[in-house]
């Protein structure tokens, strides 16, 4: 999407971790501002020039069908199931689908490297992004670092390091800046392995969460929000707890997530040419979009690791998320046993498959509409996707 002379943009100056980002409160520190790619922030920056459809139509070949509702929702895909590894990675956030396919993208050659998010020595969960060159060094990025995470912060190091093939993993707003930059990175072949990603948070804002939250916050070695309703939290002891969604304390959580994640209108992620995420699949099974044939290519070379099933769809979410939107709004949070028979009746007659996914989507979505409108209304028509707005459309939102 951009270009520009190589020489003008190495002149340009990576900003320093403490200064304030172009995108101000609503950057996302996905790591382009690290680097001297800071050149094309202007038309990078997923919160300063929202461009997914030209983005889709440069990556897929084309944008999303606006006629066809379910393209609203999941973005460009060639083909769509529920999979799971056969034999689990240990210690992976779900089967280890990604971390599998990036060490078989290494292992035959595919690619020189696989862009990455490790941890720090120091803290579980705090992110170090890296160009993982050896199957050690992907297995040691597996699972999730919940918090915002820099990973374009390496964009450099590509360069520099005269790789030509290359696979980066991340979730949507990282995966647009580097869309945007991707003709100057000087690579042959780039891969995209991408997860959904919503209501990320600082670090800060993790441990308030986790204090908040679980009854053992030092020992959560990995959670997620689960298509039962619930938080899964594992602890270091193996054991599982599981706090209800609606029992969370919403008026404390309320500022938690981080304003660019409020703002975010890619949960799927729809430049990835591969997403893999759980919601839309049945419960201990990932769910698989593949977007276009590089998609493809690397879901083939796992083929013989993974079962799989076509992805279903049951219920109907429309009424769960109309009674949502006021509900999130007045910060409403019900004893716990109400919270947790809620839970179970709803995991009974509730959305599963691809319809707790839009189910999830239209919750995120409407929230995120009104939170850009009532903070940043300037920006709400240009940022807003045009899929984004139809899937808001089909709901009654509170007129401020
Ligand atoms: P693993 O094999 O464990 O590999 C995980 C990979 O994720 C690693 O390669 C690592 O580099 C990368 N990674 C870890 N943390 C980050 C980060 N902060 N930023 C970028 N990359 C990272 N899926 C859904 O269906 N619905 C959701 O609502 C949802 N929310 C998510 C929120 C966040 C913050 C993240 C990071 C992921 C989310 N996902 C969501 C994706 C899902 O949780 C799993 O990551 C995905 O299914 C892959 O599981 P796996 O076992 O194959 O991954
Ligand atoms: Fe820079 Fe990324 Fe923040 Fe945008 S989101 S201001 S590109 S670091």
């Amino acid at each position: 999407m951009t270009s520009a002379n190589p020489t003008d943009r190495k002149k340009a100056k990576a900003l320093k971790p403490s200064s304030r980002r172009p995108a101000k409160e609503l950057c996302s520190e996905c790591g382009l501002c690290d680097t001297y790619y800071i050149h094309y922030v202007k038309e990078a920056c997923a919160f300063l020039n929202q461009q997914i459809a030209e983005l889709e139509e440069l990556t897929h070949g084309r944008d999303r069908n606006l006629d066809n509702p379910d393209e609203w929702y999941f973005g460009v895909s060639q083909d769509m199931m529920a999979a799971r590894k056969i034999q689990p990675i240990e210690g992976a956030q779900w089967t280890g689908i990604v971390s599998t396919i990036a060490i078989e993208m290494l292992g035959s050659g595919i690619v020189e490297g696989v862009v990455c998010v490790q941890n720090t020595k120091e803290d579980r969960f705090q992110p170090k992004p890296v160009i993982a060159r050896t199957p050690e060094e992907i297995l040691a990025a597996r699972v999730n670092k919940p918090t915002l995470s820099p990973n374009l912060s390496v964009l450099e190091q590509i360069e520099q390091s005269g790789m030509k093939r290359l696979l980066v993993i991340g979730v949507g707003c990282q995966i647009q800046a580097l869309r945007a930059v991707e003709k100057e990175l000087g690579l042959e072949k780039l891969y995209v392995l991408g997860t959904p990603c919503v209501d990320n948070v600082t670090r800060a804002g993790l441990q308030k969460f986790l204090d908040t939250t679980s009854r053992s916050p030092e020992t959560v070695v990995y959670y997620e929000f689960m298509q039962d309703f619930q938080v899964h939290f594992k602890h270091e002891d193996g054991s599982i707890e599981k706090v209800p969604f609606f029992g969370l304390n919403t008026k404390e959580l309320k500022d938690v997530f981080a304003p660019s994640c409020m703002s975010c209108f890619d949960y799927v992620n729809s430049l990835a040419d591969l997403v893999v995420g759980y919601m839309g699949a049945p419960f201990g099974w990932q769910w698989i979009v593949v977007r276009n044939d590089r998609g493809q290519e690397m879901l083939d070379l796992v083929q013989d690791q993974i079962e799989t099933q076509p992805v279903m769809s049951a219920g109907d979410r429309k009424n769960a998320v109309q009674q949502s939107i006021p509900a999130y709004d007045k910060g409403v949070t019900l004893p716990m046993w109400a919270a947790k028979l809620m839970g179970v009746v709803i995991e009974k007659i509730g959305p599963k498959g691809l319809e707790y996914a839009r189910f999830s989507i239209d919750s995120h979505f409407t929230r995120n509409y009104l939170y850009v409108k009532r903070n940043h209304p300037e920006k709400l028509d240009a940022h807003v996707p045009e899929y984004a707005k139809r899937i808001v459309g089909q709901y009654k939102l509170p007129e401020r």
